[in-house]
């Protein structure tokens, strides 16, 4: 009785998403290259005994079944009460953690130290689906053509990696970087959108340099598609950005011009760190920059990993990040961090980075949609899925409760893409995107390392394999 109404449930679920399903990804579709990384390849599995941090932000439940089935979750709940199909694989997870597959906001797949900047084409993919990122945005590439290649190929089922959403290269103005789209006028800002969007990008990114009219008509350009625009941006400000409609704004605190006394129109000013310094945390020019974009629902990318290693001294150090780097990128990596940690006495980065937590919290208390994405650039540190997974360590640091700050990594960032409804949280009829770490990372934050399989579309990948693909080689490919 329990089983057949069950039954009825899940078939009627099913024909529900029938619509949603574009990104379905059986097994069976799968290359010899990706099926390499395979561990769990049956259509229903059943992680029985495990304690699930579900993404909506509620406290964990212990001793659960999450019942996969044909890339979905077909039911979760306590052990005794879920009824397993006959001939579903069961892995007896005791003691171990499921969560939502991670949703990076800010995931580029190149990477830079100090001496270099190179596409991970390699690299970027598995590291990120390695580490439990199951979902990226690009936010800004500096070879589009890469991305859109190594989407299709993941979509295809060629290259083991995340669910990817694109934003083509950077738009900023006329001395911005040699990758970036240097936008001088409002009708070339317009051009270069709609050229993006017939390529199949969903979001654009702004960069420093833009001026407000070029970013105006990009904005209204994607927006008349359909099309969302984020911004790294200085030389327009938060408020300013917010009033010419943009849907999200990256990096918090540390890129925000709203309150430096020489700020001209459309440039970037010199005194933008020391005001951030200075400016009231608890005034009224904080608090209006936090109204305007929460009352405008735009959304605020948290990326503390990459802004952690101007941070003298930080992030510890980690072995698995110097496996994974080229040794030519570690050097440079270890040297630049040497030079911080000398200079130590002089950093103001600790006081912003602590001033930039602060903000993030004031934002989500206000309402804010917060998310989270690694920022894979800097002096190199932050490498793809591990930033990812330091961002949970520091949000923590920044206040929040350990599954508040799961739910920033996760079902915030799916809501910021607009894909909530189908991924983001452990929940029944959702696609099964999950997480599975060996220990707590509720109780031990550092268990957010020990990730074990990734399950994308139901199809459960071993981290351990996919990061072993990369030793060495990111800095290379
Ligand atoms: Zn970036």
């Amino acid at each position: 009785m329990k089983v057949s109404s069950w039954s009825i449930v899940v078939a009627a679920g099913f024909s529900l998403f029938a619509a949603a399903s574009l990104s379905a990804q059986p097994f069976s579709s799968l290359s010899p290259d990706v099926r390499e990384y395979v561990t769990v390849s049956e259509p229903v599995v059943a992680l029985a005994n495990v304690r699930v941090v579900d993404g909506t932000g509620a406290q964990p439940l212990e001793a659960q079944t999450v019942l996969i089935q044909d890339g979905r979750i077909a039911a979760v709940g306590p052990s005794a009460s879920v009824q397993v199909p006959e001939g579903a694989r069961t892995l007896d997870l005791t003691g171990h953690t499921v969560i939502p597959g991670l949703v990076g906001l800010h995931n580029h797949t190149f990477y830079t130290t100090r001496g270099r900047s190179v596409q991970l084409q390699h690299s970027a993919p598995r590291l990120y689906l390695g580490s439990g990122v199951t979902t990226i945005r690009t936010t800004g590439g500096t070879s589009p053509y890469h991305e859109i290649n190594m989407k299709r190929g993941i979509d295809a089922g060629r290259i083991p990696g995340p669910h990817m959403h694109l934003t083509g290269p950077y738009l900023t103005g006329m001395d911005g970087g040699a990758t970036m789209a240097q936008v001088s006028t409002p009708e070339e800002a317009r051009r270069i959108v709609a050229y993006w969007a017939e390529e199949g990008v969903t979001w654009y990114k702004a960069y420093t340099a833009i001026s407000r009219e070029a970013l105006k008509a990009a904005i209204d350009e994607a927006h008349s598609r359909g099309l969302k625009f984020t911004g790294h941006l200085c030389s327009v400000s938060f408020r300013e950005a917010v009033a010419l409609g943009i849907d999200n704004l990256e990096h918090g605190f540390f890129t925000n011009s709203d309150y430096a006394a020489d700020k001209q129109p459309s440039e970037c000013p010199a005194s933008m760190r020391n005001s951030l310094l200075d400016v009231d945390l608890e005034g009224p020019e904080v608090r209006r920059t936090i109204e305007d974009m929460v009352s405008n629902d735009v959304a605020l990318t948290s990326t503390l990993a990459v802004y952690e290693l101007s941070f003298p001294d930080r992030p510890p150090l980690e072995q698995r990040v110097l496996d994974a780097l080229a040794p030519e990128a570690r050097e440079e990596y270890l040297d630049v961090r040497k030079q911080l940690s000398e200079r130590a006495s002089e950093s103001t980065q600790p006081e912003l980075f602590r001033r930039a937590q602060r903000f993030e919290r004031m934002f989500a208390d206000a309402g804010g949609l917060l998310a989270s994405g690694v920022d894979p650039t800097g002096i190199g540190g932050a490498l793809p899925g591990f930033g990812d997974q330091r961002n949970y360590e520091l949000l923590i640091e920044a206040g929040f409760s350990p599954v508040e700050a799961i739910r920033i990594l996760s079902l915030n960032g799916a809501r910021v893409l607009g894909v909530d409804d189908t991924l983001g949280s452990v929940e029944t009829g959702k696609q099964a995107d999950i997480v599975v770490i060996r220990g707590n990372p509720v109780a031990t934050h550092g268990d957010i390392r020990n990730v074990t399989i990734v399950f994308k579309n139901g199809v459960g990948y071993d981290a351990a394999r996919l990061i072993a693909a990369v030793k060495g080689q990111v800095g290379l490919r």
